[in-house]
């Protein structure tokens, strides 16, 4: 644990609520298209994993039983754009295998009346499914008190030091899960995206005089004497 605080968090959030303003409400979609979705975002950009799943749609539309039915070269060519079609085809198909086999059908809605430890380890024995996956999962669209850590939240928190400088991601989640109030979960996890991805980039990030004070390069580059490759 660093010791933070949760009222040194709320403080956080509030400075980044004034500059990025309050984040998008998750989309409206099933459980099911959540996962679907979450396996085509893995290593490519929100507008590819949105064609891809666009493409998925306008190809099979709801029709669950005929994505797993296809032939894994049609699925992961109609998912091309979102790379590693092969793969992300295989695991969305075992996904789909998996859900129908624990429900007797394509939905994972009963995950909303499950405890948040037994969803997550449904989840993550799917195959592709990692911790951030399924905290995406858990907390967009069954509001559980989860807190995905992307490489924006991870570098930001070590930044800001709400976690130790040099901790792996899996450390980072643990320590911001127990210390990020539940209510601000998810805003707080959008908000540092939008930091991560508008101002503080892992390279040339857009210090200025408003910046973070929490922030150990804002104290010891921008307003004291260390070199920019001595910190974070
Ligand atoms: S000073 Fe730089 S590293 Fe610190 S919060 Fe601002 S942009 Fe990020």
């Amino acid at each position: 644990m660093t010791g933070t605080e949760p009222g040194e968090i709320r403080e956080i959030h509030q400075k980044l609520l004034e500059r990025y303003g309050e984040p998008e409400e998750p989309k409206e979609m099933t459980g099911i298209e959540y996962l679907i979705e979450t396996i085509l975002s893995q290593n490519t950009n929100d507008i590819n994993r949105d064609k891809a799943f666009r493409n998925l749609k306008e190809r099979y539309g709801n029709d669950w039983q005929e994505v797993v039915e296809a032939s894994q070269d049609e699925l992961a060519d109609t998912i091309r754009v979102a790379g590693l079609g092969p793969t992300k085809a295989e695991r969305i198909q075992r996904a789909l295998e998996i859900a129908e086999e624990t429900r007797g059908e394509y939905s994972i809605e009963f995950l909303k009346d499950t405890d948040t430890e037994k969803a997550e380890s449904w989840l993550t024995d799917i195959p592709g499914i990692g911790p951030k996956t399924a905290a995406v999962i858990l907390l967009f669209h069954f509001r559980k008190p989860k807190m995905p850590v992307d490489t924006h939240v991870h570098r930001i928190a070590q930044r800001f030091e709400l976690v130790p400088e040099g901790c792996s991601r899996g450390k980072s989640h643990e320590i911001l899960e127990d210390v990020v109030p539940d209510g601000i979960k998810y805003s707080f996890h959008k908000l540092l995206i939008a930091h991560g991805r508008e101002t503080c980039k892992a390279r040339n990030h857009l210090d200025n005089e408003d910046c973070f004070e929490r922030c150990i390069y804002y104290r010891e580059v921008v307003l004291g004497e260390k070199k920019p490759d001595e910190v974070v």
